[in-house]
């Protein structure tokens, strides 16, 4: 990707895009709705292969059962949003780039953080339900949502039922998955029903009560608070790289002005450098949450299952038989590209972990409980 808009900057593109987008309007908003969306299509081209790929390996390792034609749905649909998103992140970009050449990077700033909130907010509303079905886990295993209100009442918790959904991931997919997602209202806990064909109860109960765990310790608003830091700071060293990359080479890639349509080339690739470079802080800030969250699950589920230790590791063995995980990655490769621990990790941690044992504490909770 990365390379590919390299080569797109150095044959001048940007300059192509905008001439054809000037010949159709003079105002620069208008010409925006014609080179952001060209741009996006450019991208999304450029990546097809690669997903493509994906999915043909996931289908052959069994990963998948998704036939071609949802998938090529799921993928229109995906593109359909990230034009509809990217065309108005680009439009309002290029707007207070012209009208504040110097601190542009800061009112994006400003625009981007709410977006990014109310995103998160609706994503589960409205976004999840167009690519999968959900319904309350209650309608259809009540008796597993009992054995999961007693996790939440070990955590304090009064996680009401129709919080916790079940997604229909059967359809696409043979691993095992919950997450949590959403924000204030819009909160939840969801459940793969994959998992209750791949799991045993004790390992369901451990593989929520990690979800619970970022439920309960605010994972989601800390990891909202560091994107919203690290985007400011990604957003002013492009502002000084397009600056600078603008005045000495804008000549011989035929880009006249930062906040011209003929940058947004340059843009998008400084954006991809970006954020590969910006890939294992984020990955490991992950990482250290997800740790967090397998304490957290480890420690709720005691006194619930007979065996905490061994529910976990048994837990996160199967997770990694489904979905095929390497059992040895490569330290560089998790370092840079791991959003949680090897399975081996947090499976030789979880092995080792038993805070009831004398002289040892629990994290999160109380020894008397
Ligand atoms: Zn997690």
């Amino acid at each position: 990707m990365i390379f590919a808009l390299v080569i797109l900057v150095r044959l001048r593109t940007g300059s192509a895009i905008a001439k054809i987008a000037a010949r159709i309007s003079s105002r620069a908003w208008l010409q925006g709705l014609i080179a952001a969306p060209l741009w996006l299509l450019i991208l999304s081209a450029l990546e097809l292969p690669a997903a493509v790929l994906g999915h043909r390996v996931s289908l052959r390792y069994g990963l998948s059962i998704e036939n071609w034609l949802p998938w090529w749905a799921d993928w229109l649909k995906s593109t359909c949003l990230t034009l509809i998103l990217g065309v108005l992140a680009l439009t309002v970009l290029y707007a207070l780039m012209r009208h504040s050449p110097r601190r542009w990077w800061l009112w994006f700033w400003i625009f981007t953080v709410p977006v990014v909130v109310l995103l998160t907010f609706a994503a589960p509303l409205i976004i999840d339900p167009l690519f999968n079905h959900f319904s309350p886990l209650a309608d259809t295993n009540p008796a597993l949502v009992d054995r999961l209100e007693q996790v939440a009442a070990r955590g304090g918790l009064n996680i009401p039922p129709n919080r916790i959904f079940l997604m229909d991931a059967s359809r696409k997919a043979t691993g095992a998955n919950a997450y949590v997602t959403g924000l204030g209202a819009s909160k939840r806990i969801v459940v793969w029903d994959t998992t209750l064909h791949v799991e045993s109860m004790p390992e369901i109960l451990f593989t929520y009560g990690h979800e619970q765990g970022h439920y309960v310790l605010d994972h989601i608003p800390k990891g909202l608070t560091f994107s919203a830091v690290g985007l400011l700071l990604a957003y002013w060293i492009a502002f000084r790289l397009m600056q600078r990359l603008v005045s000495s080479q804008g000549e011989s890639w035929r880009i006249d002005a930062v906040a011209g349509w003929s940058s947004t080339g340059l843009l998008l690739l400084l954006a991809s450098i970006l954020s590969f470079l910006a890939a294992p802080v984020a990955n490991t800030f992950s990482r250290a949450i997800e740790h967090d969250a397998d304490v957290y699950g480890q420690e709720v589920i005691h006194g619930l299952v007979p065996d905490p230790k061994a529910t976990t590791v048994r837990s996160f063995c199967s997770d990694a038989m489904v979905w095929l995980d390497d059992p040895h990655p490569n330290r560089f490769v998790e370092f840079w590209t791991y959003s949680h621990p090897s399975t081996e990790e947090r499976a030789q941690f979880a092995a080792h972990y038993d805070p009831w044992l004398p002289g040892q504490k629990p994290r999160f909770f109380k020894k008397a409980d």
